[in-house]
This record gives structure tokens, sequence and C-alpha cells, in this order.
């Protein structure tokens, strides 16, 4: 099942979007993607309300537009440097643990939105991603049982000011933070259309250039591990979402560097997770 949030920002309406590709409004079923509904066996309810009521869910137009696929999760936590050769293109030496930053929650958008770049930047820059989202409270659980604490995976473009990261004093969490620096979506697929997060091929373009094309089986530690190993130091709340980290071909790690300006536009995609498309604007 494929789960969607529409409508304007702050007021968006849950949805889900079928198999033929139309985007129903569940309004009726009377609930948002968030932490109660992923925490009471929501997706599992859903489709039972759906093969039920499917019928009468209305049809909602393309030109709508799509919310972050979530509501605004607990926390947004993210992976650092967690493939090979994107750890290796910024100079770093790959992890032999997870190294974890958080990302403001208010950062979160659509997955059509404008990227809206700082007052003052020069650089801004893309990272396509894997997006874990969180079904069952995860406390200190194993590898073995993570994925059983799995609602789904989402596409995610984790934006980054890397002066405000790199460049200002610690923490990272101030370049990942910034409003429209986490477009999220365009849907949530649930955990079963997933069999394999391990094995996904992930892609993104600026301008049309391909910059970033990788596979998600290159991870350092892969989303069991992850949910595990987050788990460890916090709770994971429902809804709440984990990162995965970025493939090579960041902008930070070209020579020279490059960074988006207004009118560049943003594709990206994950294998079974759609496509994302943002257009770059500076700030007002
Ligand atoms: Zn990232």
């Amino acid at each position: 099942m494929r789960l969607i949030r529409f409508g304007d920002a702050g007021h968006e309406r849950p949805g889900v979007l079928t198999a033929d590709g139309r985007r129903l409004d569940v309004g009726t079923f009377g609930e948002d993607w968030n932490e109660s509904f992923f925490g009471s066996d929501g997706p599992a309810r859903l489709e039972a309300w759906l093969r039920a009521q499917g019928d009468t869910c209305p049809v909602v137009d393309d030109d709508v537009r799509l919310g972050p696929c979530v509501a605004r999760p607990s926390k947004i936590v993210c992976i650092g440097m967690n493939y090979t050769d994107h750890a290796r293109e910024t100079g770093a030496t790959p992890p032999t643990e997870p190294v974890l930053f958080f990302k403001s929650t208010t950062s979160l958008c659509g997955p059509f939105d404008d990227i809206v770049v700082p007052v003052g930047s020069v650089k801004t820059d893309w990272e396509v991603e894997l997006a874990v989202v969180i079904g069952a409270r995860a406390s200190r659980v194993s590898e073995e049982d993570a994925l059983e604490h799995v609602a789904g995976y989402a596409l995610h473009n984790d934006l980054s000011e890397r002066q405000w990261q790199l460049e200002r004093g610690g923490q990272w969490v101030k370049g990942k933070s910034f409003d429209t620096f986490a477009p999220l979506g365009p849907y949530l697929a649930t955990r079963d259309e997933i069999p394999d997060p391990q094995a996904l091929r992930l892609w993104l373009t600026v301008n049309g250039e391909r910059m970033q094309d990788g596979t998600t089986g290159d991870m350092i530690f892969g989303v069991a591990t992850l949910v595990s190993y987050v788990s460890q130091c916090m709770t994971l709340l429902p809804g709440d979402v984990i990162s995965t980290g970025t493939p090579a071909g960041v902008g930070l790690g070209m020579k020279p560097p490059r960074y988006l300006k207004g009118g560049d536009v943003v594709e990206l995609g994950v294998e079974g997770l759609g496509s994302a498309r943002q257009r770059v604007v500076a700030a007002k």
C-alpha cells in the first residue's frame, strides 16, 4: 500500500495511491499518517477499511500538491557517511559505527515543493536517500527483530548547507535543518512492498545531469542494523523517520565542488518508492 498526504502546506489530508496510479482521498477513514496511526496497526486497519470503503473515496486531481508522506514525526534521525564511496569523496574515513545526527522536523516538505536556498548560502547540496518510517515503538530492539518495527519506506532528499554543517562549529544539525531541506515522498510504501531494502537503486539529477547513481546494497550499515543501533540510544516512536545516508555524487565531493542555485531543478528517485522533482529558489 502507498500512503500519500495532499493539499496545502500545513493542511495536508491523508490519501492512498492505488496500484493503477489514482490518488484516493481517504479523509473519511478519520486519521492522519502520524504516531497514533502507525502505533495502532494503522496500515493493516486502513487496508481492511479500503476493501470495504475504497469505492466510496473521492479521487484527488493530479495537480493537487503532495505534502510529506507522513505527518510531522517526533524526530528525523539521519545516518552520516553510510556509503563507503560517499565517505571517501568527502575526505572521511568510512565509519566503524553508525554516525548519527538530527534534522529538524520543521525542515519537512512535499516532494515537489521548491527548495529554498537559505539567506547567504553558497553551499546548498543534495543527497538522495532511502528513508525508513518506524511502525512500532522501538527501544533496544535486536537486529533480528528490527524490521518488525518498520512501517515502510520513502524517498528523501537530505538537503545540506555545507557551510553551516561543516565550517561553523559543531554540530551537523545546523546545516541540515533549514525549512524545505527534507522533501519526503511522493509516498510511503508499506514494508510488504519492499521485500529487500538493501537491493534498491537510487539516483539524483541536477538540471538533467546525473549526479548520483547508487544502490542501497552498498550501505555500510543496513536498515536492520540501523534501526537496532539507533534504538539502543533513544526510543523510536511510530512515525519517526530514519534517513539512511547517501551514495557518492554530492556537490561537496566534486572537484571543484558544485552547489545548488536559484533556477536549478533537482530530480531524484529510489526504486519502488517513486520519484520527486524540486525547483531551487533563492530565499526571499
Ligand atoms: Zn544524508
